[in-house]
């Protein structure tokens, strides 16, 4: 029996870093990719620690070419990606008004276009296999809005529609397709916050915390699996019920 194949793009840090090690314990092969080598190294390094299998790639989702290369190498040496996390993202935040364009056109590239260039590459191989999980990290913020993230904001309310266009073209092949909103969880995206601000959206949580790498790795993990197969085209908020 095969192990199947996970690639997660941005999964040297944070929440990608988590879902790579949550995923290994659960019997994946995973393909680590991000711009730096030498941090996607170090998470490999922790996966093969578990006794995993952890390929390391050097991806820029902002570079087609880049997209291109990257998978058409670990086609050739995994010949499958069974699921794709697009995890990359970044936040460049500023109000509208004063928004410089190219914040505002990194922004939709790396969280919007990257994720759909990434997913038109692992396609026709998942065609074939006539299975997969497409899992898309969006964010609350795609769904209620931010105030000084219109690029964020927009970025992920878009990944939200390309998850359900893409299910229902999918869904006859058995891909599935789907969407994790986090809250706000704890990585270095939201340690700059000042505590102020911190302190105010603790305060929007009923749960009472931020969360955690972990709680967004748990949907990504379910999301991932054979129990999920009926599920396509959703968007799963993990928000501690920030907002519902
Ligand atoms: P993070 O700690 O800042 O990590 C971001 C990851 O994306 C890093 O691995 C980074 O690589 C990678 N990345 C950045 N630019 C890239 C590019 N051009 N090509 C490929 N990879 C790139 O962020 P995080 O908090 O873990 O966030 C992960 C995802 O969750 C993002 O999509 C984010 O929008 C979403 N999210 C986060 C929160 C939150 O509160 N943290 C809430 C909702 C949604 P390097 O290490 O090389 O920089």
């Amino acid at each position: 029996m095969f192990n199947r194949v996970a690639f997660v793009t941005g999964a040297s840090r944070g929440i990608g870093r988590a879902i790579s090690l949550t995923l290994c314990r659960t019997g994946f092969d995973i393909v680590v990719a991000s711009p730096e080598i030498e941090n996607n190294e170090l998470v490999a390094e922790e996966i093969r620690a578990c006794s995993g299998e952890a390929m390391t790639l050097n991806l820029d989702v902002t570079s087609q070419e880049s997209i291109k290369e990257g998978f058409t190498k670990v086609l050739a040496d995994k010949t499958r990606i069974d699921v794709l996390v697009n995890n990359a993202g970044i936040t460049r935040d500023g109000l509208a008004v004063r928004m410089k364009v190219a914040d505002w056109e990194l922004v939709l590239k790396i969280n919007l276009q990257g994720a759909f260039l990434c997913t038109q590459q692992v396609l026709p191989s998942m065609m074939k296999n006539r299975w997969g999980r497409i899992i898309n990290i969006a964010s609350v913020v795609g769904q209620a809005g931010a105030a000084g993230q219109a690029n964020y904001a927009a970025s992920k309310a878009g990944l939200i529609g390309l998850t359900k266009a893409l299910a229902q073209e999918m869904a006859s092949r058995s891909i599935t397709v789907n969407a994790i909103a986090p809250g706000y969880i704890a990585t270095d995206m939201t340690k700059g916050l000042p505590d102020e601000v911190k302190q105010k959206i603790l305060a929007s949580v009923p749960l009472g915390r931020m969360g955690t790498p972990e709680d967004i790795a748990a949907a990504v993990k379910f999301l991932a699996s054979e129990d999920a197969g009926y599920i396509t085209g959703h968007v799963l908020a993990v928000n501690g019920g920030m907002y519902m």
